[in-house]
């Protein structure tokens, strides 16, 4: 572990360096954190001391390409799915089973070890896996209980497959309905942010979009400081509230009042969301959306299946036909006018790609510090 903790602290500056394409980060992350992270994972794999506390840590990088700290509220099932992970548990527990099924085809003693385990009543490796394995994997699979009794005689690689399945499973089910389930996790799953994730692995945005990505992801992970959330962690005297720092309307600061109300981004908005706000209009024209779900629409997401076409911002490879097979408005994208479909290639047309950081407003920090702005 502390060999994981070194490799993430030691490698956070290149981790948050916006010049760096989060692509090529990611592949840090998964080329160089992750085994480290997963070194000796055969053994303690099931350990959920263990693997959580691996898991902090990886939280830790992620965040760090975000160039967001200590989080109290982040929502680690937003983070998994925005970077397309598994949970380190999962990955973990996948990695024990496949070593313990392939521990029965070695000629040496480790066979003998696996074959005739010593009987004791104690937990030990031998036992454990076999007990955990149908403890945990069962009820949390789309296979059945009987199919998991014949799991021994598995390919040690189907089985890893099946185990991360059933365990990411898990745990994405203990955030989303459990007592795990928190405001922030709710709003990434209720916008259908993960059907669209910002990261894509083979294709890299153009450089000068890597901070508007990070702060475009932290909007849809919920972890932007609206006066809402530094609130809900204590960061705000009991003054502001219901009041937004940048209008001055009594009005609790938060996501959908930024992008749809908020008279301070009336410039920013006329100029860098004019053309979404046309599409939305056509996307909705009984006007039944709220604000909060126009919002989940405008930062990409989906609500009862509407979505905005062409939302995904520009990207350094303009012809790359993945760009259409990796997004999923693939479908209406194919049926778009060619001058529709050219917003995802004019790098002038204002989509959201183009969106740069407001100088003044609402960001980490300077709210903190001066939160009523200059104006
Ligand atoms: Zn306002």
């Amino acid at each position: 572990m502390e060999s994981g903790r070194k490799t993430v602290y030691s490698l956070a500056p290149f981790l948050r360096c916006p010049v760096i394409p989060i692509a090529d980060r990611m592949k840090v992350i998964q080329g160089v954190v992750l085994p480290r992270l997963l070194y000796g994972a055969d053994l303690y794999g099931m350990c959920g001391s263990l693997t959580d506390a691996m898991q902090r840590l990886l939280n830790t990088a992620l965040r760090s390409m975000l160039r967001v700290g200590s989080w109290k509220t982040l929502s680690s099932y937003a983070l998994w799915k925005e970077f397309g992970m598994k949970p380190v548990c999962a990955l973990a527990a996948g990695q024990r089973v496949q070593a313990f099924l392939k521990y029965f085809e070695l000629s040496t003693w480790v066979h003998e070890l696996i074959a005739e385990p010593y009987c004791t009543k104690k937990w030990m490796w031998v036992t454990g896996v076999s007990w955990w394995t149908m403890q945990q994997c069962p009820k949390h699979s789309d296979l059945s209980k009987e199919e998991w009794q014949t799991w021994q005689t598995w390919t040690p690689s189907n089985a890893k497959a099946c185990v991360k399945a059933a365990i990411t499973q898990r745990e994405h089910s203990l955030r989303l309905t459990d007592h795990r389930k928190r405001p922030e996790t709710n709003w990434y799953s209720d916008g259908g942010y993960s059907l669209t994730p910002l990261y894509r692995q083979s294709i890299s945005y153009k450089l000068v979009s890597n901070l508007g990505i990070a702060l475009l992801i932290c909007a849809r992970m919920g972890t932007t400081a609206t006066v809402e959330v530094l609130f809900s962690m204590e960061k705000l005297p009991m003054g502001w509230n219901g009041c937004c720092p940048c209008c001055r309307v009594a009005i609790m600061e938060v996501i959908p009042h930024i992008l749809l109300e908020c008279s301070r981004y009336e410039q920013h908005r006329e100029k860098f969301l004019l053309a979404m706000l046309r599409q939305l209009a056509e996307v909705d024209p009984d006007k039944v959306l709220d604000c909060h779900q126009k919002s989940f629409i405008l930062l990409g997401g989906s609500v009862d299946n509407l979505s905005l076409p062409a939302w995904l911002p520009p990207t350094t490879k303009k012809d790359d036909p993945l760009v259409d097979k990796l997004s999923v408005g693939s479908a209406n994208l194919s049926k778009l006018s060619s001058d529709q479909s050219s917003l995802l290639e004019n790098e002038e047309q204002p989509t959201l790609g183009n969106l740069l950081p407001p100088e003044t407003g609402c960001q980490p920090g300077s709210l903190i510090s001066s939160p009523c702005g200059t104006s």
